[in-house]
């Protein structure tokens, strides 16, 4: 791995003169990266081992562990973003009809839609056994991120030995900063819309605040 990777240096001089310092020192640079090579590959190559813990087996998503990493540091950088909660509807029948593999052959059909789906600028995590999160910066679009990965799935037919089956899902959604001011909180209640969703027949996207709503 370590041999396909670049590092790319910037070097902005501020003005004309120190320009013509940094031309001199270029070669001193090139010395010190040379002798800084092996740190700095060794460096590079735990980032990569440290994110390929952090990425699911099955669905080959982003895994809780990246998950908790992320909501501490790189969420800090949105200023708005929406949150959605997703799980399968009834997915245990799946397992106890048809058996685990088969199963396992949804959760992925489901992963693959969200590739084709999500921004590029979106995150999708796999939450845990068939529950998902889909982190979305574009705040205003998530209702209809989620509303297509719906349809989609529900039309996505499974051909498992002689029978075909397909599955709905339900989901909820909660906005930062609207519906709360932290971003574990956004996702609690991204978690209680989505029960919502579940308690009331399932096969729905639920907004978190259209719940507030009818609770006043
Ligand atoms: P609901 O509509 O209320 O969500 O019902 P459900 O059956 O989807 O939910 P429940 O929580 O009862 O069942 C989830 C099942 O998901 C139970 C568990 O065995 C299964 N599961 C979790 N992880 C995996 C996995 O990686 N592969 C397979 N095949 N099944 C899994
Ligand atoms: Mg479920
Ligand atoms: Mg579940």
């Amino acid at each position: 791995i370590v041999e396909n990777i670049a590092l790319v240096i910037k070097i902005k001089p501020q003005d004309i003169d120190a320009l013509f310092q940094n031309k001199k020192a270029i070669g001193y640079i090139k010395n010190y990266l040379e002798s800084a090579r092996p740190v700095l590959q060794s460096k590079i190559l735990t980032e990569i081992l440290q994110k390929s813990n952090m990425i699911d087996g099955l669905t080959g998503l982003h895994n809780r562990k990246y998950l908790d990493i992320f909501m501490e540091t790189h969420v800090l950088e949105y200023k708005s973003y929406a949150i959605a909660m997703l799980d399968i509807d009834y997915f245990k029948k799946v397992n106890d009809s048809y058996g685990h593999d088969a199963g396992d052959r949804v959760l992925r059909g489901l992963s693959e839609i969200f590739k084709k789906t999500i921004k590029k600028e979106d995150v999708a995590f796999r939450f845990g056994g068939e529950e998902f999160l889909i982190f979305m910066p574009t705040s205003k679009d998530a209702y209809e991120t989620i509303k297509k990965i719906k349809d989609m799935f529900e039309k996505t037919i499974f051909e498992i030995g002689e029978t075909s089956l397909n599955k709905t899902l339900s989901a909820g959604i909660s906005y930062y900063k609207e519906d709360a001011p932290s971003a574990w909180q956004v996702i609690k209640n991204a978690d209680i819309a989505l029960y919502d969703a579940k308690h009331s027949g399932r096969n729905k996207i639920v907004l978190f605040k259209d719940i507030k709503e009818k609770d006043q």
